[in-house]
C-alpha cells in the first residue's frame, strides 16, 4: 500500500512535501516523493490523506490503560490526595470492569495515534487489552509490599502472571516486564529481588520515582502525609520506617535497581544535580509526563539538564485518571510551553524536538528504536496520518509547528501498527466502540456509588 500526504515526517530526517510511504506486510519498504514512488509502483493501491501529516505513531512512554474509566473521577486534588482517593475507588471494580476499562484505554490510544504503550498494570487487564487491540506494548507487572515476609509470595504471583501474559500476547509486539510500585510501597529487599531477576533474565523494569514532594519527604525525612495515609489504609504502619537522609533516587540506587539494563523511571520531577548524575551514569531512561506533573502539582522535569547529560527521555501520558486524555499532542504542546516558561534559554525548546520526544526518543528510552519511532526503510510500519486541513490550522507553513501548536487527538485519521490498520476514520478493527462507551457509563456509576 502506498500512503500519501502533503507532508511526510520521518522524524529521523527532514520532512518531505507531497511525500509517500510504501508499506508491504509489516514493514516500510520505501519513502520519498509521491510522484516518484507512484511511477516506480504503478499498480500499488494508493491511500492519499491530502493536507495531512504521515508520521511515526506515538510511543506513549508511560500509561495505565486500565485506568481509562477513572477519567475525571478525582480532579483538582494534589498528588497524594488524588492517589489515595483513586485507590479507594478502585476497590469497587471487578475483573470484567478492569478488562473493559483497559479496552477503553486501548480504544482511545489507537484513536489518538498511539502505536506503542509502556503500561504499568496491577490487574493484568492491560496485557489482555493490548493482545486484543493489536497495540505494540511493554506491559510491566506491578509489585508492591512493605512487609519483608510477603516478598516471596508477591514475586511468585508476579512471575506466574507474567508467564500467562507471554502466552497471551504476540512476542513480536508485546514485551512483558516488571514494575516495583514506589518507594513508599516497596520494602527495599523487594527492589533487590526485582533487580536480580531483571538482570538474570534481561527483563525490562519501570517504576514511578521521585514524582512528588510527599514521596521525597517520606524517603529523606521519614514522614509525609502520603506515606502516613497510605500505610494507614493499606498496611505497613506497624512495620516501621526510618528517615534515610537521602533523596528517592539515591535511596533506590542503594538497592541495586540501577543495575537493571533496561530501566525506565517515571516522573523524576524531584531531582537535584547529583540525582541527575546518578540517572545518567546508570543509563536510566526517564518518562516525561508533563500534563500529569502539572495537573497534580508534582513539579517540572529538568529536561534540558537531563538531555545535556545524555539521559534518554520520552513523553508519556500517565493515563486518563490523571490528565484526562491520552492526547500526545496536548502532552507535546503543554510540555513545550511549560519548559519554555521556566527555561527560556537562548537554545530555545522547539516543536520538532518535542515530536521526537513523543516518537523516536521514547522508542530509544525503551530500546526499540531499531524497529519503531521513525519512518525509515526496514522499520516496522507503525504509521499515523494526522489531518491538518482545518481552518484553525491553515496555512500550514511548517508541519512540526502545526502538529504541536494546533493539532489534537481528534485530528488523527488513521493508525497502523506493523502494517495492520487498527483505526481508520472512526472505525476500529477489533474493538467495539459502542459497547465500550456504554460500559464506561455503567462503570462510572459504579465508581460514584
Ligand atoms: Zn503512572
Amino acid at each position: 500500500m502506498l500512503l500519501a500526504a502533503r507532508y511526510v515526517l520521518p522524524v529521523s530526517s527532514p520532512h518531505i512535501e507531497h511525500g509517500a510511504v510504501l508499506v508491504r506486510n509489516d514493514e516500510i519498504i520505501e519513502i520519498g516523493e509521491f510522484d516518484k514512488l507512484r511511477e516506480a509502483h504503478p499498480n500499488e493501491e494508493v491511500r492519499d490523506f491530502g493536507l495531512a501529516a504521515l508520521m511515526p505513531g506515538f510511543v506513549d512512554l508511560h500509561t495505565h490503560l486500565e485506568f481509562a474509566t477513572m477519567r475525571g473521577l478525582v480532579d483538582d486534588l494534589p498528588y497524594s490526595q488524588w492517589k489515595l482517593q483513586l485507590m479507594e475507588r478502585e476497590q469497587k471494580f471487578d475483573d470484567r470492569d478492569w478488562e473493559d476499562s483497559a479496552l477503553l484505554g486501548a480504544l482511545e490510544a489507537l484513536q489518538s495515534g498511539i502505536t506503542t504503550v509502556a503500561d504499568i498494570t496491577d490487574t493484568g487487564a492491560s496485557a489482555r487489552a493490548v493482545a486484543v487491540s493489536g497495540l505494540r506494548a511493554f506491559v510491566y507487572r506491578e509489585v508492591a509490599t512493605m512487609d519483608k515476609r510477603e516478598i516471596d509470595s508477591v514475586m511468585e504471583r508476579a512471575l506466574s502472571d507474567m508467564a500467562e501474559w507471554r502466552e497471551l500476547c504476540d512476542p513480536d509486539r508485546v514485551t512483558v516486564g516488571i514494575a516495583p510500585h514506589s518507594t513508599y510501597a516497596c520494602h527495599p529487599e523487594l527492589y533487590t529481588r526485582v533487580a536480580q531477576l531483571a538482570v538474570q533474565e534481561g527483563l525490562p523494569v519501570s517504576m514511578h520515582l521521585a514524582g512528588s514532594r510527599e514521596e521525597y519527604d517520606f524517603v529523606k525525612y521519614g514522614s509525609s502525609r502520603l506515606a502516613v495515609d497510605f500505610r494507614d489504609l493499606y498496611g505497613g504502619d506497624q512495620l516501621g520506617w526510618l528517615p534515610t537522609g537521602v533523596s528517592p533516587v539515591q535511596y533506590v540506587l542503594q538497592w541495586g535497581l540501577f543495575d537493571v539494563p533496561n530501566l525506565l523511571a517515571v516522573h523524576c520531577t524531584q531531582v537535584d544535580e547529583s540525582d541527575i548524575e546518578v540517572l545518567a551514569s546508570n543509563d536510566v531512561a526517564v518518562a516525561f509526563c508533563p500534563r500529569c506533573n502539572a495537573k497534580l502539582g508534582m513539579g517540572v522535569l529538568p529536561v534540558r539538564e537531563m538531555l545535556q547529560k545524555g539521559i534518554r527521555i520520552g513523553i508519556g501520558t500517565d493515563s486518563p485518571a490523571s490528565n484526562n486524555t491520552l492526547d500526545m499532542f496536548d502532552e507535546m504542546r503543554i510540555g513545550l510551553l511549560i519548559q519554555r516558561a521556566v527555561d527560556a534559554h537562548e537554545q530555545f525548546h522547539i516543536a520538532r524536538k518535542f515530536v521526537k520526544l513523543a516518537t523516536l526518543d521514547a522508542a530509544r528510552a525503551l530500546q526499540i528504536d531499531d524497529r519503531v519511532g521513525s519512518l525509515e526503510v526496514g522499520k516496522q510500519a507503525d504509521i499515523i496520518a494526522v489531518d491538518l486541513s482545518h481552518g484553525h490550522q491553515a496555512p500550514t507553513a511548517y508541519p512540526y509547528s502545526t502538529l504541536v501548536h494546533t493539532a489534537n487527538q481528534e485530528n488523527v485519521l488513521f493508525t497502523m501498527v506493523a502494517g495492520d490498520v487498527l483505526y481508520d476514520s472512526g472505525s476500529w478493527g477489533s474493538l467495539d466502540a459502542t459497547h465500550l462507551l456504554a460500559r464506561a457509563e455503567e462503570m462510572r456509576d459504579k465508581l460514584r456509588a
